[in-house]
Formats: structure tokens, C-alpha cells, sequence
């Protein structure tokens, strides 16, 4: 009789824990998972999912626009919000569906239920009590809604998701990922938006032309981005919302959006019953084998705070089950991870910024190039494409590749393995481009930019 429940006792249902839990049982540990919320976590339910999937829906807003330069008549396009809300719960539901039955069929137990831990080897599921050799925390992370007057009134991308109507008026709050993608989710819809950055630019980390070029393309489609401007307080009247900012002006507004950030999520998980660290901001400590201070307690995902992104969390739960159950040692690549903010447009970056190459390689050779994309040739837009190679002189390496334009997503996957396999510029200019594409301004970049 084993000595345990079960060899690995999964916390959450998400990107991280799904993967960690069928990854285990196919190696033959005997594995059980508990969620208490959705099945495949923020991604599938409130995330990456039905965000790009409203991004698509915004985007109908130029392309009924772009139509009529293609011969097109397009009678005057009417929103109804209520079909795209109905649509994605379903879409949702058939994922949460799918979700159950790969752990069904990989034989992982599934509690649908809150679990929190007890002791090391304890844990209470839904009431009932539970152990497990193993502990995986994969409980995710949280918006955080900074205190002020009249917080209470703001949304975040939770809730986002699940609007009975459009705003007509919406003030975002925040310069990250999520504040750019949902300003351009609902400026394509149709609501007049504000967006507020507390700083000089928004995405910061980003690279500082790709952050510029992003803010221009904003404002063209019609977003009133406003940098350096924060709020003091909010206050709901008859009018709708009145945000008051810290210089004293107002936004009168229908809806206010925060998204300023994600903390862990290990509220009442009872991490002290056990011992388990975290740091200052909440993420629970962990060494590069994803242990925590208590020897059997293993954390990955968001709630341990390094990359906030779905690859990343599926990344270091497939190194910790074969770390666990397949004899394996390893460690999780952080280096060159691609990323895409489905902004309108959207922007794809891998690698350094060119403010870290210069650190990082001291000289270095910029290739830029901002364009009209074929196709609006035709339509007239003033919408431009921004493609940008930073490659070590040294070297020939190319560090860093960023785009913000159309499909920069589906482009950057590509150079994305370009740079693991850490292709050279000679090599870039030896890749036959595919024409006419946008992509093959990454191969034709030849003459660098003054420094
Ligand atoms: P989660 O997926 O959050 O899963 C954690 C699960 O644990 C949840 O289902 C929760 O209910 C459950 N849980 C928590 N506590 C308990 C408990 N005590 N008992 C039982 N269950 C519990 N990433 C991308 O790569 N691309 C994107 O386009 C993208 N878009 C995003 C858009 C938004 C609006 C947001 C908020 C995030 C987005 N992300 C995106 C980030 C991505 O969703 C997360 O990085 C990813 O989901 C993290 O996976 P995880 O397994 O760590 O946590
Ligand atoms: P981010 O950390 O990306 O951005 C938070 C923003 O809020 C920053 O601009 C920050 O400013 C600002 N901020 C923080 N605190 C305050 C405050 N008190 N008042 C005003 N502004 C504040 O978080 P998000 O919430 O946008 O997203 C969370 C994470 O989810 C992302 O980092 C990303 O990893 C992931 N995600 C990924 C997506 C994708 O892959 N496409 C899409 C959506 C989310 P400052 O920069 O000055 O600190």
C-alpha cells in the first residue's frame, strides 16, 4: 500500500497545472488535479483565448473600412455585443470540455474543488482530506487594483469578458499588455477610449521604437492616450463615472478598466501551514527546479512571478514532470522567449531591445524599417508597419528582431527559432524571402541605421 494518496497533488487547473498533471501520469505517477474556478485557467477562461478572440472581433471595424477600396459595398456594419459575448462562452465551454477529457484521458484525478494545504503532505480538497508525496502550487495570479478613493468601480479584464453591453465610454488604466490589447479590443468595437499611463511610455521593458511606433499607430486609430497621468479618485454620479486625475482635471466616463498588474494567487492557500516562502510581492520562492522551501512542495506559473505568459508555464511544468517522474534533470531556457501583445496593431519582439544589446554588446548594428503594407496600398489607411533587427557587430548575430504590424505574431514565431538556433545577419540575407509578404522585410534589411 503506498504510503500517499497520490505521488503528485496538482493546485489549479490552468496552463501550468493541466500540462503538469498529464505530463506525470503519462510517466506513471499517480496523479490528481483540483479547481476550483475553470478548467484550463486564466488563458482559456479570462486570458489569452477569448481576448484574441475579441481582437479578431475589433478588428472587423477597418477591415468593413478596407473592403470598399476592394470593390466591395458594405452596408453600414451594426454591433450586436450580446452574439460575440454568447459565441465566446461557447467556444469556452466546448475548450473547458476538452480540457476534461485530456486529464480524464490521462488518468488524473480531478477534484473540482478549493484545495488548500494542510501540512508538507496534506491537503484539504473540497472537504476532504487528501496526501500526496508531491505538491505542485499552479494556482495562477490575480489582478491588482491599487488602493484609492472609490476602487470599488473599476473593472478588470475579469470582468472585462463578460460586459452585458459595450461602453460607450472607457477610461484603461495601465501601460502593459493587457491596458494596449483591451484599448484596442474596444476603440475597434467602437468605444471612445482613454488610456492612462503613469510614466513617460507606455510597455516598458519593450523596445523604446517599438513603444513609440505602437503609441503613434494608437492615437491614428483614434485612442487618446495619455502619458505621465494617473488617477486620484473616482466617483459614480448620474453622468456615469467621473475619474479625477492627479493633476485635478476629470474623464467623465461608463466604464474604467484597471489593469495595472497580476499578483500571485495563494490568498488562504495556507502556504505558512507548511512553510512554504514567498517574497515581497507575493510569488512563492522557488529554485531553478521549481522547488519551494519545503522540499516536496513545487511551484511554476504565474503565481512564481518570472514570465506571466501561457508557453512559459507549459514550458516549466513539462521540465519539472520529467524532472520528477522520468529520471530527468533540467532546467527551464528563459533566454530568447518569444512574445506578441495582440494591440491593434499588434506587436512581435524575441530578444534584446536595442537599449539591452547596447549594454549587453556595446556596438551593434540597427536595421529598421517602417512601411505601408501592400495592402493599404488600395485602402488608403495610415496605418504603418515597424520591423526592427539588432544584430553584435561582433559577432553577426542577430539579438533581437521586433515588429509592430499585422500578424507580427505569426512573424515573430518564425524568428523566434531563428534566434534559438542563433542565426547570423549573413544568414538572415541568405534566406530567399517569400514575396510579396511583409515577413520578407526581416530578409532584405541591408544597409544598418546611422548610429
Ligand atoms: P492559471 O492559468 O491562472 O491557472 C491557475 C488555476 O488555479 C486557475 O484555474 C484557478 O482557478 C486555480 N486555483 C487557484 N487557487 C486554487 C485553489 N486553492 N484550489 C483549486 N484551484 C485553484 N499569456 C500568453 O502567453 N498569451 C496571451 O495572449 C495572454 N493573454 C492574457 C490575457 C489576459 C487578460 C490575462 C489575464 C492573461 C493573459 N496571458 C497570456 C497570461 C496567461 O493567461 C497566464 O500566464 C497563464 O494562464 C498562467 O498559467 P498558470 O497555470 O500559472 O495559471
Ligand atoms: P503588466 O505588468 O504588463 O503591466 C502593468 C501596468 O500597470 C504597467 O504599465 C505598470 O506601470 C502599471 N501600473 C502598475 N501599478 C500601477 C499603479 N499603482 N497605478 C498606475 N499604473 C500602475 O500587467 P498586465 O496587468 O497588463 O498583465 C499581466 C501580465 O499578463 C503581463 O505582464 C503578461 O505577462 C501577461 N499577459 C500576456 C499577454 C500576451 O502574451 N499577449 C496579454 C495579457 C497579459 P509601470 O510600467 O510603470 O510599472
Amino acid at each position: 500500500m503506498a504510503e500517499y494518496d497520490y505521488d503528485l497533488f496538482v493546485i489549479g487547473a490552468g496552463s501550468g497545472g493541466v500540462r503538469a498533471s498529464r505530463i506525470s501520469a503519462s510517466y506513471g505517477a499517480r496523479v490528481a488535479v483540483a479547481e476550483e474556478r475553470f478548467l484550463g485557467g486564466t488563458c482559456v477562461n479570462v486570458g489569452c483565448i477569448p481576448k484574441k478572440l475579441f481582437s479578431y472581433g475589433a478588428h472587423y471595424a477597418e477591415d468593413f473600412e478596407d473592403a470598399t477600396a476592394y470593390g466591395w459595398t458594405v452596408p453600414e456594419p451594426a454591433l450586436r455585443w450580446k452574439t460575440l459575448i454568447d459565441n465566446k462562452n461557447k467556444e469556452i465551454e466546448r475548450l473547458n470540455g476538452i480540457y476534461r477529457n485530456l486529464l480524464e484521458g490521462a488518468n488524473v484525478r480531478l477534484y473540482e474543488a478549493r484545495a488548500t494545504i494542510r501540512d508538507a503532505h496534506t491537503l484539504d480538497v473540497g472537504g476532504e482530506t487528501v496526501t500526496a508525496e508531491n505538491i505542485l502550487i499552479a494556482t495562477g495570479s490575480w489582478a491588482t487594483v491599487p488602493d484609492f478613493p472609490g476602487n470599488e468601480h473599476v473593472i478588470t479584464s475579469l470582468e472585462a469578458f463578460y460586459l452585458d453591453e459595450l461602453p460607450k465610454r472607457a477610461l484603461i488604466v495601465g501601460g502593459g499588455y493587457i491596458a494596449v490589447e483591451f484599448a484596442g479590443i474596444l476603440n475597434g468595437y467602437g468605444a471612445d477610449v482613454v488610456q492612462l499611463y503613469r510614466g513617460d511610455m507606455f510597455l516598458r521593458g519593450f523596445d523604446q521604437d517599438v513603444r513609440t511606433h505602437l503609441a503613434d499607430e494608437m492615437r491614428k486609430k483614434g485612442v487618446d492616450l495619455r502619458f505621465n497621468a494617473n488617477v486620484a479618485s473616482l466617483e459614480k454620479t448620474e453622468a456615469g463615472l467621473v475619474a479625477t486625475l492627479e493633476d485635478g482635471t476629470t474623464i467623465e466616463t461608463d466604464c474604467v478598466l484597471y489593469a495595472t498588474g497580476r499578483h500571485a494567487n495563494t490568498a488562504g492557500l495556507g502556504l505558512e501551514n507548511a512553510g512554504v516562502e514567498t517574497a515581497a510581492n507575493g510569488a512563492i520562492v522557488v529554485d531553478d527546479r521549481f522547488r519551494s522551501s519545503v522540499p516536496n512542495i513545487y511551484a511554476l506559473g504565474d503565481v512564481i512571478d518570472r514570465f506571466q505568459l501561457t508557453p512559459v508555464a507549459i514550458g516549466e511544468a513539462m521540465v519539472l514532470s520529467g524532472n520528477l517522474f522520468k529520471g530527468e534533470n533540467r532546467q527551464m531556457d528563459y533566454a530568447d522567449i518569444p512574445t506578441a501583445v495582440f494591440s491593434n496593431p499588434p506587436i512581435g519582439t524575441v530578444g534584446l531591445t536595442e537599449e539591452q544589446a547596447r549594454q549587453e554588446y556595446g556596438a551593434v548594428d540597427i536595421y529598421r524599417s517602417i512601411f505601408r503594407a501592400l495592402k493599404h496600398t488600395l485602402t488608403g489607411s495610415e496605418e504603418r508597419t515597424l520591423m526592427k533587427l539588432i544584430v553584435d557587430k561582433a559577432s553577426d548575430r542577430v539579438v533581437g528582431c521586433h515588429m509592430v504590424g499585422p500578424d507580427a505574431g505569426e512573424i515573430t514565431q518564425g524568428l523566434g527559432i531563428a534566434l534559438k538556433c542563433g542565426a547570423t545577419k549573413a544568414q538572415f540575407d541568405a534566406t530567399v524571402g517569400i514575396h510579396p509578404t511583409a515577413a520578407e522585410e526581416f530578409v532584405t534589411m541591408r544597409t544598418p541605421v546611422a548610429d
